[in-house]
């Protein structure tokens, strides 16, 4: 398969995918192979409240009152970070734009010349089917002990509820279950579709195949990326 070279040019990348479809993982193989960073607002926000900056005591301020750090503070967040050298290649978004409004922050603030590279960003999203993801998310238990993570469908313990290693009895999160993963899903829906759809509107928006080894949802990614770089560069 025709992958891209270490020379590619990936530019800014935003991936998406509900909770359990693998983004993470995804993301830091990006950001090995290319050498670009990721930023993510969590990341962000934590990193901001931790050296101080005027942003992080900002939001410190409005967390410590028991709301959400607003679309302005996040905006300047990254707009800051996308500043720094290390972003000259591109970057992996990670949770950011979340809405339309940041989407169109974004699109807005990188066409100034001033941010590298002079590339609009490109959106994936990694699809897992329903079932898949229900799959995922119920299955998980894990070893109070030794932290192994098992899934009772895709990779159970030689003995039921029991950890291979130590014999711990495995446990399951109280939020890995399918109410909570049907509200997070909900949730998530609503919150992407209208970001989703600002990109895809412009032909910036592709699909990649989560239902796969790693390695093989790591090609569809790259696959994506050149796709939808050979249409916006
Ligand atoms: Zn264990």
């Amino acid at each position: 398969m025709a992958l891209a070279g270490i020379d590619f040019l990936p530019g800014p990348v935003l991936l998406l995918g509900a909770p359990g479809v693998g983004k993470g993982t995804q993301a830091q193989l990006l950001v090995t192979k290319y050498g670009i960073p990721q930023i993510s607002t969590g990341d962000l926000l934590r990193g901001n409240i931790a050296r101080g900056t005027e942003l992080g005591l900002k939001a410190k301020e409005i967390m410590s009152s028991g709301h959400l750090v607003d679309d302005e503070i996040v905006n300047q967040m990254v707009l800051h970070r996308l500043q720094e050298k290390d972003t000259h290649r591109g970057y992996i978004l990670d949770g950011y734009p979340r809405t339309l409004e940041q989407a169109k922050f974004l699109d807005h603030t990188i066409a100034d010349p001033v941010y590298l590279p002079r590339l609009p960003v490109i959106a994936i999203s990694i699809m897992v089917t329903y079932d898949q993801l229900l799959r995922r998310i119920t299955g998980r238990r894990t070893c109070p002990s030794c932290k192994h993570i098992y899934n009772i469908y895709s990779n159970p313990p030689k003995v039921a509820d029991v950890c291979d290693f130590d014999g711990t009895r495995l446990m399951q999160r109280t939020d890995d279950t399918k109410p909570v993963f049907i509200e997070r899903m909900k949730t998530f829906d609503v919150q992407t579709a209208p970001v989703v759809a600002h990109y895809h509107d412009q032909g910036r928006f592709e699909e990649a195949d989560g239902n796969q080894s790693v390695e093989v949802v790591n090609v569809a990614i790259e696959q994506a990326m050149l796709n939808l770089r050979s249409a916006f560069r």
